[in-house]
């Protein structure tokens, strides 16, 4: 057997088929965000990432390096095990006092990251209650869908953001059956909101839990950051809030956060909770920082905000086509594999702007799209550079327009 030419010519399927990933290699610099520095073949050149979700630049904030530093140095490198055997640290436990407290929870627990808390909340969950069906929202991210997998529990895919169709679907379940339906606050692709306290209103009616993922919203909305559910005031009516801390954090990790009992249940049976060295206590430190600043500073939110209306108010006027949503993520749309690939590398190569190419699987062929992230510190001057950059390669490929309204 030739493996070699087995994973070979897999991968020359994705490459004619436009979606063969090339990563960038970039190199950021403390303080200069969103300028970093780019390494290809031919050296190295600076460029502006357009397409960071590190959506506020806390990454590079002073508060968050220098606890950091300070915790690195008091504490050093590694947590130095999993949270079980030595690994909890009194930082990891600081770090789930602020999420409960920003989400208004009982608690909080700790994961190596968003997708790890997403796959063992809902594998746990779902296997361990007995009998239990998951509704899923048919726009769920990857790693809602592969802990529900491995759960292994029933699963319903609802019609995407349709609490009526959720509602049919609750409405023909056995009303004992415990039922758990997952679901988006900001989906990241399309940048659309989800009708939270419609669902909420479902779920509630017919007795079942209420699991969202706030990944994309947390830091970014409600008044202390606490998500699109925080915006609404319906946090308290959610079972399981979920988030990350490698997004408007800036740092790393994942978390849920819910009553006592429940965050001790999936404490207490997730293998991928208990089974994994717990996040070094520096991580924690900087995430506390960001989440603690985020809490009681509105200004990055709101220059946030105000910068990606700017960008969509740009873009708008030049007729560059941008599927419409409610918040801050700008999907481009160019709505070919190879067009979106090649966009990208001109928009590289010939003015230094970085914006990663979205081909499918992670949005439906046909939709393929340049996904802008505008953040706090993108300059006046960035923005007019990216917009006249677009405008000029969408005449040069004779790329459609939408209609500028007068
Ligand atoms: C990025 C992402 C995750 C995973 O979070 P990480 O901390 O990056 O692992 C989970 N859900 C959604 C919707 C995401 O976009």
């Amino acid at each position: 057997m030739d493996y070699e030419a087995l994973f070979t010519s897999a991968l020359d399927d994705l490459k004619t088929e436009g979606r063969y990933r090339i990563f960038a290699e970039l190199e950021r610099k403390r303080g200069s965000f969103p300028r970093a520095r780019c390494h290809n073949h031919e050296g190295v050149e600076e460029v502006t990432v357009w397409c960071s979700n590190d959506y506020l630049g806390m990454g590079q904030k002073d508060i968050v390096i220098d606890a950091m530093h300070q915790t690195l140095d008091k504490c050093g490198a590694g947590a130095g095990g999993t949270r079980n055997i030595s690994g909890t640290t009194h930082q990891h436990i600081l770090l789930e006092r602020e999420l409960a407290d920003l989400h208004n929870k009982e608690a909080a627990l700790l994961f190596t990251s968003g997708y790890v808390s997403n796959w063992a909340a809902l594998g746990t969950l779902g296997e361990r209650l007995p009998n239990c069906v998951i509704l899923s929202d048919a726009g769920n991210h990857a790693s809602m869908i592969e802990g529900i997998r491995h759960s292994r529990a029933e699963r319903q895919v609802f019609k995407h953001s349709d609490p009526e169709d959720l509602n049919r679907r609750l409405a023909d379940l056995d009303p004992a059956r415990p039922k758990l339906v997952a679901f988006e606050s900001v989906y990241s692709m399309d940048g659309d909101i989800a009708p939270i306290a419609e669902i909420l209103d479902v779920c509630e009616a017919h007795g079942a839990m209420s699991y969202i993922d706030e990944v994309h919203a947390v830091g970014l909305y409600g008044p202390r950051g606490g998500g699109v559910a925080e915006r609404e005031g319906l946090m308290d009516r959610i079972t399981v809030i979920e988030g990350t801390l490698g997004k408007a954090f800036g740092v790393m990790g994942g978390y849920i956060a819910g009553s006592a009992a429940m965050c001790d249940f999936v404490r207490s049976f997730a293998s991928g909770f208990i089974f994994s060295t717990a996040l070094p206590p520096a991580i924690a430190a900087g995430a506390t920082a960001s989440i603690k600043h985020l809490k009681v500073s509105q200004l990055e939110r709101a220059r946030h905000q105000e910068r990606v209306a700017t960008v969509r108010r740009k873009l708008n006027a030049l007729g560059i086509p941008m599927m419409d949503n409610p918040s801050h993520i700008i999907p481009v749309m160019v709505c070919d594999p190879h067009k979106c690939k090649m966009i990208s590398d001109w928009l590289l190569d010939n003015h230094g702007i970085y914006v990663q190419p979205i081909n499918y699987p992670t949005v439906p062929k046909g939709t393929e799209r340049l996904r802008i992230t505008p953040s706090p510190v993108h300059s006046d001057g960035d923005i007019d550079k990216l917009v006249n950059a677009l405008s000029e390669i969408w005449s040069h490929c004779a790329l459609a327009r939408v209609p500028v309204a007068a």
